[in-house]
Order: C-alpha cells, then sequence, then structure tokens
C-alpha cells in the first residue's frame, strides 16, 4: 500500500472519531493524517444545556482535539476553499496568507452553522445555541438578569429581567429550557428582591407536539413534567420577530423577555455553500452509500453537513452525534478498504435510541426498545453520556460536577464572558418604542433600514404626536448623548426598523477620533438643536392644524420601476416637468426616487467601477444602483410632519403614500409651496384688511 495523506475538515464527533479509527487502522508510515478544525476542542453538544445551567463548568464539555488524537496531525485553521479539481484544500494562515495542503482523500466533516436569520431580529437579539462560547454567554447572561431583577425597584422591568424565551421544541430547546428553569428556580433563594412567581419561561414550538423524534407517551409525560415545573409550552406558535422588548408572534402579539434564546434554524458551513457541481440536498452534501461525495472517488462527507442514506432502513440519517460517530468511524473503514484495494461497505446502522433531559432531574429515554421516563431515565441519561464522553480525566470531572450539583446549588458567578459590546444592531417592529422621552440617554442609532418618527408632546404631560419622520442612513439620540441628558423625544418605529447602536463610550472615543463622523453628527445636532420651529410658533401652529391634502400634488402620470433602466430614467427625466422620478414597484406602491444628480453620480460610478461600454451603462437597471425606502409622509398626517421631515432631511419636496401599511403613491408635497402659504398666513395676521380684498379680488 502507497502513503497516503487524508486530510479531515472539521473537529466535531463525525471528524474526531473518523480521525481515531484511522489512526487504529493505519500506522503513521502507511498514513499521514492531518486534521484542520477551526477550534482546538470537540464540543461534547448534549452537555451544553448542563453548561449554560450552570450545573457543569464549560471545560468538562469540550475536550481538547490534539489530546484525544495522538499521532494525528492537528491544524487549527478554517478552511476557506476546497478546489476538487486540484484536490486541494485553501486556509489564510496567520500572516493572512493562503496555503493550499493536498490531500489523497478528503474528508468533509464541518458540521452545520446556526442561522438566525430565518426571523427578522434573531440574530440581533436572541443567542445561538451551537457552541461553547454560545452557552457560556447565555450562562452569563442569565445570571446577569438575576442581579438586574435583584437590583431593580420597578416591578414590570423586574419581571421583564427574569423573563426567558425558548424558540424551538426539540432535543436541545426542552434541554436547555429544563435546565435554565432549574437554574433560574433553584437560585431565587439567594435573592430578596424576587420570588418564583416572578419567573416566566416560555418554550415556543410550531408543532403540535415538542420533542417530535420520541414516542408520544414520552412526549406527554416530558410536556406535563415540564409544565408542572413552571415551564409555559406555547405549541403551534411561531415566532415572527425578535426585539430588545422581547419575540413577537404571528398573530401581533408580544411575549417580553429579556432572554431569547433560538435553538432553530441551521445553514450549512459556508466550504460546502462553496461546492460547486457536488449535489446537494436541503444544502447538505449527497454522498453514495459508501459516504464517498456522489461523482468524486476520494472525497468522503460525514456528520450533519452530509446527506447519507442509512442502509439499515434506507432512510438519510438524522443529524445527531450519535450518527455522526458512526459516519465517521465507517467512512475512515472504508478508507482504508480503498487504501487495501478492497470494496467498500454501505453506511448502516441501527440507532440505539434517544435519551433527553427536561429539568427537574427528570429526563425521557426511549433505548433498545424500551421507554423510561422520570428519575430513572435521567440517570441513564447522565450515565450514557459520562460513558460517551472522551476520556476518563473527562468522566470524573463531569461525574463530579454532576454528584456536586445534587448536594450543593449551583455558582451564581457571572464572569462576562463577552466584553462589553460597543457596537450592536437591533430589530423593531412598527409601533415599537427605541425609546420614551425622559429615558436616560445611553445609545446612539443610526437607521439601517426602515422609517421612525419622532413623537413630541409640548410637556410632558401632553400626548405626543409625529413630529418629524427619520429614515435609512440619519440618526437618533446624538444630541442627548452629546449634551449628557435624557432623551428629549420619543422615538417610535413606523416600519420593521434596523439600526445600528452605539454605547455611550463608543460613542465618544467613535465622534472624537472620527473627523468625519464628528462633522455630521455635529451637523445634525445643530439642526435639532435650533429646535426649527422654537422662533416659529405660529408657523408651527398653522402648520399643524392644515390638512397635508392643501399641498398636495398630484404624482406624475409617468413613472419607473426598479427594473427600469438608466436610460429609461434619464429619458423620463428630460420629458418631465419635475425635477426628480419616482419608481414604483408591481404593486404601484413607492420602491424609491431619484433625481439628475443622482442619476449622473450614478452613470459615473458604474462606468468607472465596470470599465464597461456606453450601452452597458445605460442598460443597468435602477434597483441595481438607487436604494429603496425615501423618506415619506403619510396622507393622514399634519403639514407639520411634513415639514419638519423635510427640513430634517434638506428636502425641498416629499412624496407622500397612503399610511403605514399601505404605500401607495398618493403625491408629492412642495417646501417652497409651503413656505408661500406661511408667508401669506403672515401677511392676513399682519394686515387682514389686505389679506380680505385679495381674497375678494
Ligand atoms: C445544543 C445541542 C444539543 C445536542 N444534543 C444532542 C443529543 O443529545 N444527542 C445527539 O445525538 N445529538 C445532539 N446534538 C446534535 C449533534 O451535536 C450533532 O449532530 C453533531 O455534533 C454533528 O457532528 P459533526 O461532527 O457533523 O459536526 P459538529 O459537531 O458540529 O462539528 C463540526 C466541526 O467542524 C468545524 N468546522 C466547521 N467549519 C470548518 C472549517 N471551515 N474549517 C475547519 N473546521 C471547521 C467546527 O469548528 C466543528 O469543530 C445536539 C446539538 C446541539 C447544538
Amino acid at each position: 500500500m502507497n502513503h497516503a495523506r487524508v486530510v479531515i475538515i472539521g473537529g466535531g464527533f463525525a471528524a474526531v472519531k473518523c480521525a481515531r479509527t484511522l489512526r487504529k487502522r493505519l500506522p503513521p508510515s502507511e498514513c499521514e493524517i492531518i486534521v484542520y478544525s477551526r477550534e482546538n476542542h470537540m464540543v461534547f453538544h448534549p452537555l451544553l444545556a448542563d453548561v449554560a445551567g450552570a450545573s457543569i463548568h464549560p471545560d468538562s464539555a469540550a475536550a481538547t482535539i490534539r489530546q484525544m488524537l495522538p499521532g494525528v496531525e492537528c491544524s487549527t485553521e478554517a478552511v476557506e476553499r476546497i478546489d476538487l479539481a486540484a484536490g486541494e484544500i485553501e486556509f489564510q494562515n496567520d500572516q493572512g496568507q493562503i496555503e493550499r495542503t493536498h490531500y489523497d482523500h478528503l474528508v468533509i466533516a464541518c458540521g452545520a452553522e446556526s442561522n438566525l436569520g430565518i426571523i427578522p431580529g434573531m440574530s440581533d437579539h436572541a443567542f445561538p445555541f451551537k457552541t461553547m462560547r454560545d452557552a457560556v454567554a447565555l450562562r452569563s447572561h442569565i445570571i446577569d438578569q438575576l442581579e438586574k431583577a435583584e437590583a431593580c425597584s420597578d416591578i414590570k422591568r423586574r419581571k421583564f429581567h427574569l423573563s426567558f424565551v425558548i424558540i424551538g421544541a426539540g432535543f436541545s430547546g426542552v434541554e436547555l429550557a429544563g435546565e435554565i428553569n432549574d437554574l433560574i428556580r433553584d437560585s431565587t433563594r439567594f435573592y430578596r428582591n424576587f420570588t418564583e412567581n416572578d419567573i416566566s419561561m416560555t418554550l415556543i414550538h410550531n408543532q403540535d407536539q415538542i420533542l417530535p423524534e420520541v414516542s408520544p407517551t414520552l412526549r406527554d409525560f416530558a410536556l406535563k413534567k415540564m409544565q408542572r415545573a413552571g415551564i409555559k409550552v406555547l405549541l403551534k406558535t411561531s415566532a415572527a420577530a425578535a426585539t430588545p422588548q422581547g419575540v413577537g408572534l404571528q398573530d401581533g402579539s408580544l411575549i417580553p423577555a429579556a432572554t431569547l434564546v433560538c435553538t432553530i434554524g441551521t445553514t450549512s458551513s459556508p466550504i460546502v455553500q462553496h461546492l460547486t457541481n457536488v449535489k446537494k440536498e436541503r444544502g447538505r452534501v449527497v454522498t453514495d452509500p459508501d459516504m464517498r461525495v456522489a461523482g468524486v472517488p476520494n472525497v468522503w462527507a460525514v456528520g450533519d453537513c452530509a446527506y447519507i442514506t442509512n442502509a439499515f432502513d434506507n432512510k438519510p440519517s438524522p443529524t445527531t452525534g450519535q450518527f455522526a460517530e458512526r459516519e465517521g468511524r465507517q467512512a475512515a473503514d472504508n478508507i482504508v478498504r480503498v487504501l487495501r484495494g478492497e470494496p467498500t461497505l454501505p453506511f448502516y446502522f441501527k440507532p440505539l435510541g434517544q435519551l433527553c433531559s427536561i429539568g427537574g432531574r427528570r429526563a425521557v429515554a426511549e433505548m433498545f426498545g424500551f421507554r423510561v421516563s422520570g428519575i430513572l431515565a435521567w440517570f441513564m441519561w447522565r450515565g450514557v453520556y459520562l460513558l460517551k464522553l472522551p476520556s476518563w480525566s473527562r468522566r470524573i470531572r463531569v461525574g463530579t460536577d454532576w454528584a456536586w450539583d445534587l448536594i450543593f446549588p449551583r455558582d451564581l458567578g457571572a464572569f462576562a464572558a463577552s466584553q462589553s459590546q460597543h457596537v450592536s444592531r437591533a430589530y423593531y417592529r412598527p409601533g415599537d418604542f427605541i425609546y420614551h422621552r425622559g429615558d436616560p440617554a445611553n445609545f446612539f442609532y443610526a437607521i439601517e433600514q426602515g422609517e421612525v418618527e419622532i413623537l413630541r408632546g409640548a410637556d410632558a404631560e401632553q400626548a405626543e404626536t409625529p413630529f418629524a419622520v427619520l429614515g435609512p442612513g440619519d440618526f437618533i439620540g446624538e444630541a442627548a448623548l452629546r449634551q449628557n441628558e435624557s432623551y428629549l423625544s420619543s422615538i417610535r418605529a413606523r416600519t420593521f426598523v434596523r439600526l445600528v447602536v452605539m454605547s455611550r463610550a463608543s460613542f465618544s472615543e467613535h465622534v472624537g477620533t472620527m473627523a468625519p463622523l464628528r462633522d455630521i453628527v455635529a451637523e445634525s445636532v445643530k439642526r435639532r438643536a435650533e429646535n426649527m420651529w422654537l422662533h416659529f410658533p405660529d408657523a408651527k401652529d398653522a402648520l399643524t392644524r392644515e390638512p397635508l391634502s392643501t399641498f398636495l400634488e398630484p404624482a406624475p402620470a409617468e413613472t419607473l420601476k426598479p427594473d427600469s433602466t438608466l436610460e429609461q430614467a434619464v429619458a423620463l427625466l428630460t420629458r418631465s416637468t419635475n425635477e426628480f422620478l419616482f419608481i414604483l414597484d408591481d404593486q404601484q406602491c413607492l420602491w424609491s426616487v431619484t433625481n439628475g444628480t443622482d442619476l449622473t453620480l450614478a452613470a459615473q460610478m458604474i462606468a468607472y467601477k465596470q470599465a464597461v461600454t456606453r450601452d452597458n451603462v445605460k442598460n443597468v437597471k435602477l434597483r441595481e444602483f438607487v436604494s429603496a425606502e425615501p423618506a415619506t409622509v403619510l396622507s393622514e398626517e399634519s403639514s407639520l410632519v411634513a415639514a419638519t421631515t423635510m427640513l430634517e432631511h434638506g428636502l425641498k419636496w416629499i412624496p407622500v403614500v397612503a399610511s403605514k401599511t399601505d404605500r401607495h403613491l398618493k403625491g408629492f408635497v412642495r417646501m417652497d409651496k409651503m413656505t408661500y402659504w406661511l408667508l401669506q398666513q403672515a401677511a392676513n395676521q399682519v394686515n387682514p384688511k389686505i389679506a380680505r380684498t385679495q381674497a375678494t379680488a
């Protein structure tokens, strides 16, 4: 047998088992094995819920790969690309240079990635639950919420800190809900300011049963026990959005919670996404029965990233640790067979059963055809996972942690896992408040997407009404932050809004050191600080009373579509009596607006960037360079909102749409028409007689 090099990408169940089996079966003189893993440790996922629930220490649920794999070369690198044609993998070394490694056989075992992008706002406001970092950060956050609740004098706010929502009631969601519930309820005795009754733990699942993988009897048992332990289980309920206030459901209601965890949503790893010319099913690489990537005889795929048919039942293998390990082992056996010139075997595995801990020292188990639930199943769960741990040192460590947990309370030390995050993103639904007037100014916001309205009332007692609308590229909170005050107005989301949020410290640092940003912010502060209507109270009153219809001009007959070309836009602008053009979507709703300056700039930039012929530039579609979401006002709003919004944005005119939800274009209003009207009003006040004469004439 020739000396062969086997490269394995991944450091999880499948990769480690594959490397271990290969090393056992082939001596280093026959085979060089290199494992490339992004992290230097393997995570034992079934124990992550225990880490988050503080019943074991984080390092007990992870094992260092190089210590587990003697005789294997381990490289902590993230592989960026697989070049199937050249038989090489590519990664960036520590100096940022691209390096390539050749392989005779490649095993792809890179697992899957969590994908919170499936629900708006989830990536900004929910914890994923896949890596050790996620579990440690979550544990720290939970304990932080208990401390905040203890220090909080406002009852509503205290309950908010003590509200937890877990999305997804598969194995990981159920185990996590049980563990967190145990942690917080057991810990209340160390706090004086709240009791168990203040705690709310909610598990949301879009199907009509939790744990779809286990039998109905065990599911019912698990559900009842969890409900009895104080966990509210919402079945047939789907999360529609996550915001800083909690989780929005599809029926429009909101479950307030300071802690959201999303255990659903996965996507394939980027290296699998970049693999072209191989068959994929739901993002996973489809393999032949022996786990070779279909059509590529020296590349194998195993674990969560692979779509493998199990010869036991001819069904696709589920994405579980149990299967990943078996696949890794059998792929190694098959590689040995290929190297020895023997025929390979199809993947065959009879599942051993299912185990799931549900909290309160209870579990459900289906093993070798037997069903067990309750405390016995819980001991089985712990026993099985203890034996599955990769070394005796780890088994003793986890066993000791668990024994400790049976006798002593859990450790409530919050050792911040994430350094204070200075810049983050936030997502809001229409109607959500970003902040209220009088709240302490702690954040600076830049609008990335959507519209917000500034609400103002004459004084603290007066009801607040919309005063101006801000859109993408605008800032909020800068004046109060710079003057170290509380916020002077309330800000409410008008549409779905995505904001970039900067903490006070980060804002001061960035604005202090970046001159262009400082100038932009200073200009914005000046505009607002002048409080544009302060010296013109009569004008403000007049515009508040005057309906917007007074100034409304009809939308032009000719409009554009997002797919209209630059040439069509220029031609229309030449014919038009206005200096701007409206772009409407297929439903005739406003998509964007553009003008001659935008079009000229775009043409120059596209020509420069693409270095293409004039014809190509003319044919570029508007959607490729015009950004959607222009500032708008609603037809039912006062003229004051329109005027203020135009002044805020330095606009000469603004489009008017039907309502917050209906973006049909109603027309537009111009600043100069309003100014002329205001001058007339002023003239009437100064000399009503002249005004009357003019009116009669
Ligand atoms: C919270 C949780 C609880 C679970 N509980 C259970 C359970 O009780 N029972 C059960 O059977 N299964 C359980 N699972 C599922 C199980 O963990 C997975 O099916 C299993 O981990 C898949 O193994 P894998 O080797 O394919 O991938 P993983 O274990 O995810 O490992 C993938 C590895 O590849 C590495 N990697 C990824 N991309 C690259 C790259 N580009 N370059 C280098 N390295 C890379 C990653 O760092 C990681 O080390 C659970 C999963 C989670 C998240």
